[in-house]
């Protein structure tokens, strides 16, 4: 079987744009609203001779507030089971969010490998977000453009040896 590789992280940080990204295909749904995708979706990911199954999470993004870290532990844990590696995909350009920091607290409490992802990082506009992400405690964030391709090959390079 392929390894499994999960991507997680708060709404609209582009989870799903880097999902089709890595897939070559658009298979998941991108939006400016939060909460677009409603399924999790898995799509094969074949890039320089590494294969792996990418799985774009999103069944927490739920429009109340209240409920939303309950909701978005309980999907993640599920989501988690059978993992091999978790990308978490911060917003480098919107800086952390204390939902980024319990995300990333709780992640660390996991045994799953964890790459920190930290997206947007397109232009200088992300600097700050991709140096604050080091708080995470996560190690060395890897700066990627989704949108724009960029940071692909890094972003390999760190899951190689974990996958
Ligand atoms: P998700 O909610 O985490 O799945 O986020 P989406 O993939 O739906 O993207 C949310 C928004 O961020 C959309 O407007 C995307 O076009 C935008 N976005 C995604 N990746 C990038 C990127 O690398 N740079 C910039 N500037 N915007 C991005
Ligand atoms: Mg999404």
């Amino acid at each position: 079987m392929k390894p499994q590789v999960i991507i997680i992280g708060r709404p609209n940080v582009g989870k799903s744009t880097l999902f089709n990204r890595l897939v070559g295909k658009k298979l998941a749904l991108v939006d400016d609203q939060p909460g677009v995708t409603r399924d999790r979706r898995m799509g094969d990911a074949d890039i320089a001779g590494m294969a792996f199954t990418i799985v774009d999470t999103a069944g927490w993004e739920d429009d109340d507030p209240e409920t939303l870290p309950g909701r978005m532990r309980k999907q993640t844990e599920v989501s988690l089971e059978g993992a091999d590696a978790a990308l978490f995909v911060i917003d480098a350009r919107a800086g952390l969010t204390p939902l980024d920091e319990e995300i990333g607290r709780w992640l660390r409490g996991q045994s799953v490998p964890v790459v920190l992802v930290a997206n947007k990082a397109e232009g200088r506009a992300g600097e700050g977000g991709v140096l604050e992400s080091y708080s995470l405690g996560l190690g060395e964030p890897i700066a990627i453009s989704a949108e724009h391709g960029e940071g692909v090959a890094d972003l390999f390079g760190a899951l190689w040896p974990i996958i």
